[in-house]
């Protein structure tokens, strides 16, 4: 019960930004024990570079929503969650400063996805031992190749306990690049919680993880049947 204690204080001396130098000590001291707590922690980083090189016109997009079913390449599952059993009801929240309209598209994003019935997102916090997402941006330029722009980031942090107390949850995090007006879209919404809840890029163009934004707003057979074997 020690260490649970520890987190919380941890967890609390991190939100309050002017402890920061208590709670860094802290961290140090208590590294040892988190190590054996959080077993697989995978924070979402950059790499995700979920990008757009040039907005595609109007007609091509609706042109390419009309999916064929049919011969889709599988959706893969981000490393982290494979194998692991988690629930499917999650708590989201958006962290302070997610401007209106951001909001608005994670909120739509949140609407398609418990659409599918096979996860399901409901507005608040939750508990350390509940599934938890949380909505934010981030104000980055491009460092990259010329052209090609950074949209968003997301990706599930499974904490997983083990023992009497026995638990794994998936403490995510999904967030848009509003350096670029281009971010702030449902598509870009789609494909960041996508990554929370566990799902890697696709190959398939039909997919909302395909890397490359399309405007693609509707998840795919493939991405439906990736959802399907995380969460039942
Ligand atoms: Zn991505």
């Amino acid at each position: 019960m020690g260490w649970l204690v520890i987190v919380a204080l941890v967890l609390f001396l991190l939100t309050s930004s002017n402890v920061q130098q208590v709670a860094e000590r802290i961290i140090t001291k208590t590294q040892q024990q988190m190590s054996q707590v959080v077993k697989n922690f995978k924070i979402p980083s950059l790499a995700d570079r979920y990008e757009t090189t040039v907005p595609t016109s109007k007609s091509s997009q609706s042109q390419k929503q009309q999916s064929d079913v049919r011969g889709e390449k599988a959706t893969p599952l981000e490393s982290n969650v494979k194998g692991k059993t988690l629930k499917n009801v999650y708590y989201y929240r958006f962290a302070s400063g997610t401007p209106e309209k951001v909001r608005r598209e994670f909120l739509s994003a949140v609407k398609a996805y418990n659409a599918t019935k096979i996860v399901k997102l409901v507005a608040g916090t939750g508990t350390q031992k509940q599934n938890q997402i949380v909505f934010s941006i981030y104000d980055t330029a491009q460092k990259g190749q010329a052209g090609v722009i950074e949209l968003g980031v997301g990706g599930p942090v499974i904490i997983q306990q083990t023992g009497w107390d026995a638990y794994t949850v998936n403490h995510a995090k999904a967030s848009l690049n509003v350096h670029y007006v281009q971010s702030v879209r449902l598509s870009v919404a789609m494909h960041e919680l996508g990554h929370a809840l566990g799902l890697d890029h696709s190959t398939d163009r039909h997919s909302v993880m395909y890397p490359v934004d399309q405007g693609r707003t509707a998840l795919s057979q493939a991405d439906l049947a990736a959802l399907q074997q995380l969460y039942s």
